[in-house]
């Protein structure tokens, strides 16, 4: 029995249930919850509502909104469609791409605290406390400012136990950067989920990664750019079933409903390529997973064991 933190408050760890571990319920850039015209808040809140209600009665019962700060992350808005849903919601602390410029300048240490304030007091003037901690990478590795917010994150998980889900570009090997620089930090790498790995088909990349001790984020199973297709990237979680490593994977879709960001015309075109939103994994996902031979035994692992071990910090192999 764990107690962790969701946008309602806390909650049993045995009550997380069917969990998605990379999704965003609303998703912006620093700053954009400020700027109306690219937040519709009660837009977003009724597309939410509505989705969310949907995934609930489709099976879901918990998301990690791996949102932070500058992901225009709004803890008010989580709170309030968790609560007209009835989907647990795990809200981020940390930083993804949009890092501060501050952050370039104050010692790691400050930026630890602020994340850590965010786990142990509260988000945004609320009670609201993080549960999870983001930082991010992309195209071309690890930038100066992102290793800073990777090294505060693993201070910031040191002191509270909070896990970390990162972002990265798996083609580039960049989680293999990621790793390098937390393990530098003396961090447990349990704590860790190396997540959008399923960006590549690279056995042997994901294979290392399992064996620095993270978890893998198998968490876009939709259109990214020029990344593989969703029977691919299944036919990878199988082989990794196969090969022993069913318990180290989480599962999601990187997926939000958001609109203000996006065109309306865009906002269709993403509605109409996934019509499924976030019960596409349960609808073609893990069907395509049972017809490779996967068993019920390991859905439950990958969908409700793993989230919750990862989110606990029990680690077995
Ligand atoms: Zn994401």
């Amino acid at each position: 029995m764990t107690e962790i933190q969701t946008a309602l408050g806390p909650i049993d760890s045995s009550d997380m249930g069917f969990t998605l571990s990379h999704e965003h319920v609303a998703i912006g850039f620093a700053s954009s919850t400020h700027y109306p015209e690219f937040n519709d808040r009660d837009a977003t809140f009724e597309r939410v509502v509505r989705y969310l209600s949907e995934a609930k009665t489709g099976g879901v019962d918990t998301i990690l909104d791996v949102a932070p700060h500058d992901q225009a992350r709004d803890v008010r808005l989580q709170a309030d469609v968790s609560q007209a849903s009835g989907v647990n919601i795990v809200v981020s602390s940390g930083t993804w791409l949009d890092v501060p410029y501050l952050f370039e300048y104050v010692p790691i240490d400050r930026i630890a605290d602020f994340y850590v304030r965010e786990i142990t007091e509260g988000i945004d003037g609320t009670n609201i406390r993080a549960g999870i901690l983001k930082c991010a990478s992309d195209t071309g590795g690890v930038t100066s400012n992102q290793e800073r917010v990777l090294r505060a994150a693993a201070r910031a998980s040191m002191r509270t136990n909070a896990p970390i889900m990162t972002h990265t570009y798996a083609p580039d090997r960049v989680g293999d950067q990621q790793v390098a620089i937390l393990n530098d930090e003396g961090i447990d790498m349990s704590r860790i989920c190396i997540g959008h790995s399923n960006d590549s088909t690279d056995l042997n990349y994901l294979e290392g990664l399992l064996e620095s001790g993270v978890w893998l984020g198998m968490d876009r199973n939709l259109k990214h750019g020029q990344t593989p297709d969703w029977q691919v990237r299944t036919q990878i979680v199988k082989t990794l079933i196969d090969r022993g490593w069913g318990n180290r994977i989480l599962m999601a879709h990187d997926y939000d409903v958001a609109i203000g960001l996006f065109t309306p015309e865009a906002r269709a075109q993403r509605d109409a390529d996934n019509p499924d939103a976030w019960l596409f994994i349960s609808r073609h996902v893990l069907p395509y997973l049972k017809e490779l031979g996967a068993t019920d035994a390991d859905i439950k692992t990958l969908m409700i064991d793993n989230p919750r071990r990862y989110i606990e910090g029990a680690f077995q192999v």
